[in-house]
């Protein structure tokens, strides 16, 4: 598993404390929609990601999403070449499944869009469940792995992750 630190991928600090979790029932899988560079996962194209996810944290604190978050929303975040970013981190509440579902379930973003880079490859996926392993571990998840849209009127986390979602969130 390699995980990239808050200080590596120039995070900025949140604005205010985070609300602990001991535990959640599982993990929620998110994409994030929209176009994505097509040869994102070229193995070449990591340089991209960061800066991608810096983009995410800085909409989510300028009340993007209508309200000023006081982070990233996610608590983790996968790219396509299998690397983990620090979000929120575990034990930490999301802000990303939708009012009133945030204690129940962690939520993990997948650096995936539903124009260019829309179908997810195999480090994709593998970072996922390494990221899934990693909050059971450190973060109390439970055995639950759902998508957005489980709950939530949502496309996200779009059609072919939501089947993997489905078909039990399996290493390729
Ligand atoms: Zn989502
Ligand atoms: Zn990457």
């Amino acid at each position: 598993m390699h995980l990239i630190t808050r200080s590596e991928w120039h995070a900025k600090e949140p604005t205010a404390s985070y609300v602990r979790l001991s535990s959640t029932r599982g993990v929620k899988i998110h994409y994030t929609g929209g176009k994505v560079l097509a040869d994102l996962a070229d193995p070449d194209n990591h340089d991209h990601c960061p800066g991608l996810v810096r983009g995410i944290q800085r909409m989510h604190m300028g009340g993007g999403r209508g309200e000023r978050y006081i982070d990233i929303g996610y608590n983790m975040v996968c790219c396509p070449h299998r690397k983990l970013f620090m979000g929120r981190g575990p034990h930490h509440l999301p802000a990303a499944n939708g009012a009133g579902l945030n204690s129940g379930h962690y939520a993990v973003l997948a650096l995936l869009g539903d124009s260019g880079f829309d179908e997810p490859n195999d480090d994709l996926l593998n970072g996922l469940v390494d990221a899934i392993e990693y909050l059971r571990e450190h973060g109390g998840a439970g055995d639950e792995v759902k998508g957005h849209r489980d709950g939530y009127q949502t496309s996200c986390p779009g059609d072919p992750l939501y089947r993997w979602v489905r078909d039990g969130a399996r290493r390729p």
